[in-house]
């Protein structure tokens, strides 16, 4: 607890701040605001839902929360008009049958939010393109080919900062990939708070321990992708029970035959992690369960513990599909709510930077 002026400020187990006016001692309780963001660009998969979405769902009662489908990012990686329209809408579909809630979360389209744009090329002021080109994801997905990647790849980065600094984020909810650009959002805002004035909240990663970076399935020593190109590599959310099945039984194992999770054993721990954090079950509990069976029977359960947990979630889906109406309410919503906010920012912002006659 500390004083702050007339007000005493407490911070609760969940991240709450209770704000307490003296000296009438009313106490108001200021939710602290999260932010976070997913591309449309392909198929929603297990290493989404586990890093990013679950999470979203089960904290969203304790925060003021704003999630984005981020379709201009998703600019950055080539695509066609029809894939990307039709993209966006099964993502706010898949984000309301994983269950997110309108009614606790803005849930908007980027692109529908102009100041989003505005404010990465004010933000790309403050930013170094040094810094943009040692950046994992770009190198990752440059692959080497840097003079081809489109530069919005590059800028991917300072687009995402925009995002997260126009709402005073204070938690960005992201899987482990994300933490070096969220860390790049801080020192762009610092950096523009250190030559405009205190204007943007630095806001923190959220990254769970369990789950932050589901792996491929085909290659251990690579996160799972929308953006793979190996259609076997991950286990996309709609995936029926028999393509789930198949693709377990194809994944890529360990040398030995012990269910193991190890170091040198990083397939079997990827696919402990997803039994564990699905079922609930201890990493321990399983291994000794499957000591000495083998990784036949374990991948056999391990499939039926997906079908059984993405079932729910198919099902709401199925539905929200027939009725494509629901999301596209919600997001023109959602858009006015996060345009509220954002516009008030941009006001704020374009006066510090002395844009306009003023
Ligand atoms: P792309 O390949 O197009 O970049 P992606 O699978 O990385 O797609 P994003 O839309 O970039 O998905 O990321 C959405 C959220 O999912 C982010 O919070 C990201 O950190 C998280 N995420 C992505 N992949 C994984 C993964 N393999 N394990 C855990 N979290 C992940
Ligand atoms: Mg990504």
């Amino acid at each position: 607890m500390l004083a702050q002026g007339g007000v005493v400020v407490t911070v609760g187990a969940t991240g709450e701040v209770a704000l307490t006016e003296r000296p009438t001692a009313v106490a108001r309780t200021i939710r602290q605001r999260v932010f976070s963001g997913i591309q449309p660009s392909g198929n929603f998969h297990l290493g989404n839902y586990l890093g990013a979405i679950r999470n979203w769902v089960d904290q969203q009662a304790s925060f003021d929360n704003i999630f984005c489908i981020v379709d201009l990012h998703a600019l950055s990686q080539p695509t066609t008009r029809e894939l990307l329209r039709a993209n966006i809408l099964s993502l706010a579909n898949v984000l309301l049958a994983s269950g997110l809630d309108p009614a606790q979360s803005i849930i908007f389209v980027q692109s529908d939010v102009r100041e989003h744009t505005e404010l990465c090329w004010l933000l790309g002021s403050v930013t170094q393109y040094g810094e943009l080109r040692r950046m994992t994801q770009f190198k990752d997905k440059a692959g080497g080919k840097d003079e081809r990647v489109s530069a919005a790849l590059l800028f991917y980065p300072v687009l995402q900062a925009a995002d997260i600094l126009l709402y005073d984020t204070n938690r960005v909810p992201v899987g482990e990939d994300q933490k070096q650009h969220i860390e790049l959002t801080r020192d762009i805002g610092a950096r523009f708070n250190a030559r405009y004035g205190e204007t943007f909240v630095l806001p923190e990663p959220d990254i769970k321990t369990a789950g932050a970076r589901v792996m491929s399935l085909e290659d251990p020593t690579r996160k799972m992708s929308k953006s793979d190109a190996n259609p076997n590599a991950a286990i996309a959310l709609t995936d029926d029970a028999d393509t789930i099945r198949r693709k377990i039984r194809r994944a890529v194992t360990d040398s030995g035959s012990e269910v193991l999770a190890a170091p040198e054993k990083p397939a079997l721990t990827n696919l402990l992690t997803i039994y564990s954090l699905l079922s609930g079950e201890p990493i321990p509990a399983i291994e000794t369960r499957y000591a000495g069976k083998g990784y036949g029977a374990f991948k056999s359960d391990l499939a039926e513990v997906v079908v059984s947990s993405l079932a729910p979630i198919q099902t709401r889906l199925a539905e929200l599909n027939q009725d494509p109406e629901v999301a596209r309410a919600v997001l023109t919503e959602g858009a006015e709510r996060a345009h509220t906010r954002a516009a008030v920012k941009m006001t704020e912002v374009q006066d510090r930077m002395g844009l306009g006659p003023g």
